[in-house]
């Protein structure tokens, strides 16, 4: 059910300004940006092997991402899992009594079916189900 760590995201504040240490000093490719509405960030890719790291800016000063730098500053945002069947992982975690932030899935970057798991569970760890169509 879960197949791999998808992406890292990174929450910063000038995602230019981020992705130009990413891209000249590490050496990674930015495969693209995109701007996730529902989530009221923009989004840039670089993968790194076979995941990849999203840096995430926020759009919006009531973006959860905007809220996250003002309360934690820059950083790691979230770990996103890759799941089979997202409506199934989610009700088996919602079965064991875990707490979910989404209860229903959410549409992400790419188009993915993404819901989060609370924080206070995973003992400070964002962790992002995500399910993709490939
Ligand atoms: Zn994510």
């Amino acid at each position: 059910m879960l197949e791999k760590i998808d992406h890292l995201g990174v929450a910063v504040k000038n995602l230019d300004a981020v992705r130009a240490f990413y891209m000249e000093k590490l050496m990674l490719p930015c495969e693209g940006e995109e701007i996730v509405p529902e989530q009221k960030v923009r989004v840039a890719f670089l993968p790194v092997g076979e995941t990849t790291i999203e840096l995430l800016e926020p759009t919006a000063p009531d973006s959860p991402v905007a809220k996250f730098l003002e309360q934690k500053g820059e950083g790691m945002h979230h770990v996103a899992i890759r799941v089979t069947n997202i409506e199934e992982a989610l009700a088996s975690l919602k079965a064991k009594g875990v707490r979910l932030i989404d209860e229903k899935p959410r549409i992400g970057a790419h188009g993915a079916k993404i819901a989060f798991v609370h924080p206070k569970e995973s003992h400070g760890v964002l962790i992002e189900l995500c399910e993709k169509s490939e």
